[in-house]
C-alpha cells in the first residue's frame, strides 16, 4: 500500500489467474498500463503500453489470466495481489451463457415463441398491444396461437385473473433468449459481475442490454433511477457504461421502502433479436427486498438467476422457482475484492455519481445556470393517494390514475438551487444551456450539496 505517500512509478508483476486489487486515492487520479502480458478490467481486456487514468476513488482490480506486468503511477487508498479469485467460475458461467446463445441463434424462433407460451400453460389469453386491448384467445395448453407467433410479438408477463391470463404483447418486440438476472446482498459484486458477463459478451460481437434495477447505486444514470442501455463493445474501464442510449425510469427515491409500489410494473425494455440481458438489482434481500426480487425475476421472466455470496437466498430461490421450468438458479462465490460500503460511503457515493451527471467524470462538462418563472413549469410528485384495487375494474381497464405509473422515458435531469417565493421564481442546474425539452419536472426525494 501507498496510501498518501508522494507519486511514484512501480511495477507489478502478476502471476497467471492472480488480480491486482486497486482503490485510487480520494484526491489525485492513478495512471496505469500493461507492460507485457494480458490482462483485463472487470472483464475488458487493456491495450498495452497505453497509459489509462483513474479518477478518484475508482476501485477495481486487474485480473491476468496469463500472467501480466502492469505499471503504476500515483498514490492508492491500497493495492494489493490477489491469487484466490472466482473469476474461473465467473468465466465458466459466461460459457455455459454463450453455449445457449449459440445454440438459440441456430434454432428457429418459433420454437422458441413456443417454449414461452407452453411455460406458462395458458388457456384462455386475453392480448394487450400497447395500451389497446385488442384480442383475445381461447387456447389449450400446448396449442400455438400461431397469429402472435407471426407477429414476431413477444409475451412479456402473466397476470392471472378471473381465470384468465392476461399477456402484454408488445409486437415491436422480438425475442430475448437469455434473461439473465444477478442477485445477492450488498456488496456482494453484483454490478461487477454483471459488467463483466457483458464485457465477455460484447467481445464476443454480441449487443447484450444491460438493465440496472439498483435504485441507490446504479451504474448507468443519476441514482434513483432504473435504466437500460444496449452494449456494444467491451465495457471502457475507465468510462463505465456507454450512455449513448439509455432508457431511462425516475423513481425518484434511492430505497424502494419510501413508496412501495411496484417499481418495474410498466417498464417496457425493447431487445434487440437473438441476444441476451443482463440484469443487476439492489442489495436489499430481505422482506420487502426479497418480493421485489421475486417480481423483479417474474416481471422480466429472467430464465438465469446468478446468486452472489448468500447460500440462504439461493436455497430461498430454488424452492420458489423449482417448479418453473427452463429457470436455472446459479450460486457463485462472492469475490474477496469487492469494497464494502457503509451508509455514508453510499451517500457520498451517490452525490458524486450526480456531480458526474451534471460535470462529468473528468470536470469536462459545463452544466448552465437558469432561471426560470413558477408559471413557466409543472412539478409533479410520483405516488400517493388510495387506488381501486386493478381486480375491481372491468378487464382491459387501466386505473385512471395509476401512481406507479412511469410513463415517460426521462429527458433529463435538473437541479434546483434556489426557490425564490416572494418572486415566484426557481433557480436550476440543467447539463446544458437552452430551453428545457419539456415543461413537466418531476420531483423526487433526492438531495444533493453542491461543494
Ligand atoms: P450494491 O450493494 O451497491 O448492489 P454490488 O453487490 O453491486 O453492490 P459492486 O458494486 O460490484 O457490488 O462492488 C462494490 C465495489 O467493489 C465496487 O466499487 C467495485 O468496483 C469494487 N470491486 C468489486 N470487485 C472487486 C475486485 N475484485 N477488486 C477490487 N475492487 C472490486
Amino acid at each position: 500500500p501507498t496510501a498518501g505517500g508522494p507519486s511514484s512509478i512501480r511495477q507489478v508483476k502478476l502471476d497467471k489467474e492472480c488480480e491486482l486489487r486497486i482503490e485510487v486515492s480520494a484526491e489525485t487520479p492513478l495512471r496505469l498500463r500493461l507492460l507485457n502480458g494480458t490482462a483485463e478490467v472487470f472483464g475488458t481486456e487493456i491495450a498495452p503500453e497505453i497509459w489509462l487514468t483513474f479518477p478518484p476513488r475508482l476501485k477495481f482490480a486487474v485480473f491476468t489470466w496469463y500472467g501480466a506486468t502492469i505499471e503504476m503511477d500515483g498514490t492508492t487508498e491500497t493495492d494489493y495481489t490477489a491469487d484466490e479469485t472466482p473469476m474461473i467460475s465467473y468465466v465458466n458461467v459466461h460459457a455455459i451463457l454463450e453455449a445457449r446463445r449459440n445454440r438459440a441463434k441456430e434454432s428457429p424462433s418459433d420454437s422458441d415463441s413456443s417454449q414461452v407460451i407452453d411455460r406458462w400453460e395458458v388457456q384462455k389469453l386475453a392480448c394487450r398491444v400497447g395500451s389497446q386491448w385488442e384480442m383475445m384467445w381461447e387456447i389449450d395448453a400446448g396449442i400455438q396461437p400461431k397469429k402472435l407467433l407471426q407477429a414476431g410479438a413477444y409475451l412479456t408477463r402473466g397476470l392471472g385473473r378471473q381465470g384468465w391470463k392476461e399477456l402484454e404483447i408488445s409486437p415491436e418486440r422480438s425475442m430475448c433468449h437469455l434473461l439473465v438476472i444477478v442477485v445477492g446482498p450488498t456488496d456482494s459484486g453484483k454490478s461487477t459481475l454483471s459488467r463483466m458477463l457483458l464485457s465477455w459478451a460484447a467481445k464476443q460481437a454480441w449487443k447484450p442490454t444491460f438493465v440496472d434495477l439498483d435504485i441507490g447505486q446504479g451504474s448507468i444514470t443519476i441514482p434513483g433511477c432504473i435504466a437500460a442501455t444496449p452494449i456494444e463493445m467491451p465495457i471502457d474501464p475507465v468510462e463505465g457504461i456507454p450512455l449513448e442510449m439509455p432508457l431511462v425510469f425516475f423513481y425518484g427515491h434511492t430505497t424502494p421502502s419510501i413508496q412501495v409500489l411496484v417499481v418495474f410494473q410498466n417498464c417496457c425494455f425493447t431487445v434487440p433479436m437473438q441476444t441476451c440481458m443482463v440484469i443487476n438489482t439492489m442489495g436489499w434481500i430481505e422482506g420487502l427486498g426479497y418480493e421485489l426480487l421475486l417480481h423483479a425475476i417474474d416481471t422480466f421472466n429472467a430464465n438465469v438467476i446468478l446468486v452472489l455470496g448468500q447460500e440462504k437466498l439461493c436455497s430461498m430461490l430454488k424452492d420458489v422457482l423449482k417448479r418453473k421450468p427452463n429457470v436455472d438458479v446459479v450460486k457463485l462465490q462472492k469475490s474477496g475484492g469487492v469494497v464494502s460500503r457503509n451508509a455514508k460511503v453510499r451517500q457520498k457515493a451517490r452525490s458524486y455519481r450526480i456531480r458526474e451527471y451534471f460535470y462529468g467524470l473528468a470536470n469536462d462538462l459545463s452544466p448552465h445556470s437558469n432561471i426560470a418563472n413558477f408559471s413557466d413549469l409543472s412539478v409533479y410528485r410520483i405516488g400517493g393517494g388510495p387506488q381501486a384495487p386493478r381486480s375491481a375494474l372491468p378487464i382491459g381497464a387501466e386505473p385512471a390514475a395509476d401512481p406507479t405509473r412511469l410513463v415517460h422515458n426521462v429527458a433529463g435531469f435538473i437541479y434546483i438551487t434556489d426557490i425564490d417565493i416572494q418572486r415566484k421564481k426557481i433557480t436550476y442546474l440543467a447539463p446544458s444551456a437552452g430551453v428545457l425539452p419539456s415543461r413537466s419536472l418531476i420531483m423526487g426525494t433526492l438531495t444533493w450539496l453542491e461543494t
